[in-house]
């Protein structure tokens, strides 16, 4: 039987009875990371990197959490367990399980770049390496990120000089965060939704260099803040917008370069960022892990074994229940 297999209720090890982001409850969970669809409520135990456990309280409520430190090891039944630095969002681990000398890593989600506000990325060796595949097509080359955010902080400067309110449209988890860092504050204030803004918070007790930001209430004065940058979770600001307008509105997502993207309609602007890796960065992480065998799962899973196969790699395909498609990019 493989060290890691896959069940009903995710992917298991049977040695430490203990699952991998599990989509089904079950007793033990070890978490890679809290998006929803790696980090479901309903297990008896989770267990994740430290600074992952107040964003589960977060997002889940009140669980029975334990969180270990990168590198720190814990080991149930033989079994040794840590969590290595996935550079995703803060918080974000590889996940290395190791049994009688034989290594795997569950990727969870994860990126090569430094973000400036997460844990950079670490590659960790194993013999069987499960990596996601969320942009495992050629065509995904991310830009510089820098470049990014002075696109964004020209568009934000351009709106201010017009009196016209920015708003950002991004994830509460992983990219509110990376776009509040790298923000030009000197332009205007940064207003965040409240779903932004306790994520924020969180973020900050264990990364206290995040630049500060204003938590949006209905009794502020709009008129104060027209040359603001509102960073809000897509779909779910009506409120705050209606305040503000007139606004132009953006969306920051990977999806963005990709023509049809489900969100390059509804907003003014795209600006392409992503929390995953690109297309050369997932090659060079399994390259560095000196798998032996890889496990594909989480985005372009057919056409990127294919293409592992193609390259000599011992690739296989895994159906999980990690969202997958243009509509999350989670
Ligand atoms: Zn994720
Ligand atoms: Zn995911």
């Amino acid at each position: 039987m493989a060290l890691i297999e896959l069940t009903k209720h995710g992917l298991y090890c049977a040695q430490a009875d203990v699952y991998i982001d599990p989509w089904k409850s079950v007793p033990k969970a070890l978490i890679t990371h809290a998006h929803s669809d790696h980090a479901r409520s309903g297990n008896g135990l989770y267990i994740a990197q430290v600074h992952c456990v107040p964003l589960l309280n977060l997002r889940l409520g009140k669980i029975n959490a334990q969180g270990l430190k990168y590198g720190e090891q814990m080991t149930i039944n033989g079994v040794k367990i840590s969590f290595h630095p996935a550079g995703h969002v803060p918080g974000s681990s590889q996940i290395r399980i190791e049994y009688k000398g034989e290594v795997w890593v569950v990727s969870g989600d994860y990126k090569l770049e430094d973000d400036g506000v997460c844990t950079p990325f670490e590659s960790v060796k194993c013999h069987s390496f499960i990596s996601e595949s969320t942009f495992g097509l050629p065509i995904y080359q991310w830009k510089d990120q820098h470049e990014v955010y002075a696109e964004i902080n020209n568009w934000w400067k351009k709106n201010a000089t017009d009196g016209v309110v920015s708003v950002i449209m991004a994830y509460s988890l992983g990219k509110a965060q990376r776009i509040l860092k790298h923000l030009d504050q000197g332009i205007g204030k940064v207003i965040v939704h409240p779903v932004v803004g306790v994520m924020n918070e969180a973020v900050r007790d264990f990364t206290p260099d995040l630049p500060m930001d204003i938590i949006w209430n209905k009794d502020l004065t709009a008129s104060n803040y027209r040359n603001a940058m509102l960073i809000v979770p897509p779909n779910s600001a009506e409120a705050m917008l209606e305040m503000f307008n007139p606004c132009s509105i953006a969306f920051a997502s990977g999806w963005m370069n990709f023509r049809g993207g489900k969100y390059q309609m509804s907003s003014e602007r795209g600006f392409t960022l992503s929390d995953h890796a690109d297309w050369s960065s997932l090659n060079k992480a399994i390259e560095a892990s000196d798998a032996e065998q890889i496990f594909v799962t989480h985005g372009f899973v057919k056409p990127y074994v294919k293409w592992l196969r193609e390259q000599g790699k011992n690739a296989f395909e895994l159906e999980t229940l990690f969202s997958s498609n243009g509509s999350s990019e989670e």
